[in-house]
């Protein structure tokens, strides 16, 4: 087996899925599984619809086409903005696409009527977090201009918080959400199908009961893969959060001195780090690096290792005190934050290893499944 790797268990995927799926059910609202952050990865995607979701967003064309390709059939939602340029692109690929500039409404109109198709959009809002979406106050104008569009249905509102600015769903802004959805329900006769303002940053706030009704879909990416909510990245009670681990293997394994040796400048990437000076320790060196992951979302599943740093393909971790425990050529497991997960899922050179039943059927694999081997902790 080549490493490094990132195990893939496919029926811990399913049943977060599961899980956030009747959690949210019992609270009204459908779920769209987002599998952006594993690139679109088929058998991700598979597990999240075995699991109960009934859609399946991405912010990538690669990753649409890459889930069809491999015949996964269901609804595809575009969740990322559609550029202009790829309108045509984006009719042919989706049924659905989130939306917040009429020019590009105006051109997935036009694609659309030349495919004798209808589009559906759900018209996103910026309630705040200051990322995509029509500010509250031009909703209304720009639904009267979408409305005029042929081949475009409108289908639903939209927001996102937590993203860039960080701001947590609250009753207030959910209830200035709902409050914006009816208003363009009475002022242009209609009903909206969707009223999508959820992701994983609202668990908390449908926990604690306070949310007010009427929100009915919800897109669920880091809540089902890796079982967490994302205003203070608690677990998802009830989900699992190793689905996803990396592997990676040590090339060199000495004692070294904790401060470099010899006139110091900048390192790798530019920056000075500072060292303390804790006496030689035992470092081992291993296969994966800045490159493969963020460095500040991976951590040791064995509490005897620390990571010191890493430069592009090394990764240094202090092994002192699992000293006698770790040799040359042993794999180390490290769990992943969703920045990491997804740097990893984007490296070509981190092999990706579905494990559990139903694994194997898409997707790159280069091994049969099961073979943990040497790596530690088991
Ligand atoms: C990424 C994304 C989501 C999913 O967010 P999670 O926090 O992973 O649940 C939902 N909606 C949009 C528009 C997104 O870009």
């Amino acid at each position: 087996m080549t490493s490094p790797y990132l195990s893939i268990d496919l029926e811990k995927i399913e049943h977060n899925a599961r899980t956030v799926v009747s959690f949210c059910a019992a609270h009204g609202m459908t779920v769209t599984g987002v599998t952006k952050g594993v690139c679109g990865h088929p058998g991700v995607a598979g597990a999240m619809l075995r699991g109960g979701v009934c859609a399946i967003g991405d912010s990538r064309l690669e990753n649409i086409a890459r889930l069809r390709a491999a015949g996964l059939r269901c609804p595809f939602v575009m969740i990322r903005l559609p550029p202009l340029s790829a309108a045509d692109q984006i009719v042919e690929a989706v049924a659905l696409s989130l939306n917040s500039e009429l020019a590009v409404l105006e051109a997935l109109s036009q694609a659309a009527r030349r495919r004798g198709r209808r589009h559906d959009v759900v018209l996103m809002v910026d309630l705040g977090d200051l990322r995509e979406g029509i500010l509250p106050d031009d909703l209304v104008p720009f639904v009267r201009e979408a409305l005029r569009l042929p081949g475009i249905r409108i289908a639903g509102l939209g927001t996102n918080l937590a993203c860039f600015g960080g701001v947590v769903p609250s009753s207030d802004n959910m209830r200035q959400f709902l409050q914006l959805a009816r208003e363009i329900e009475t002022t242009f006769c209609m009903k909206l199908d969707q009223v999508s303002g959820a992701n994983s940053s609202h668990y908390e706030l449908i926990a604690s009961g306070h949310a007010p009704p009427g929100i009915n879909n919800a897109r669920i990416g880091e809540g089902i893969l890796l079982g967490r909510e994302t205003v203070h990245r608690g677990p998802w009670p009830g989900t699992v959060q190793d689905a996803f681990i990396l592997h990676a293997e040590v090339l060199e394994l000495k004692q070294k001195p904790s401060v470099p040796v010899g006139q110091r400048g900048e390192d790798a990437y530019g920056e000075t780090p500072h060292f303390v000076d804790a006496g030689n320790g035992e470092r081992a060196i291993l296969n994966v690096g800045r490159e493969d992951i963020y460095l500040p979302g991976i951590a040791p599943l064995d509490s005897h290792l620390s990571i010191i740093g890493a430069s592009s393909g090394y990764l240094i971790v202090d092994a002192t005190a699992a000293r006698g425990n770790i040799s040359v050529g042993d794999r180390l497991a490290f769990s992943l934050s969703y920045s990491a997960l997804t740097a990893a899922m984007t490296s070509e050179y981190v092999k990706k290893i579905e494990i559990g039943p139903g694994a194997g059927h898409s997707g790159p694999t280069d091994v049969s499944h099961g073979d943990p081997g040497e790596e530690r902790p088991t």
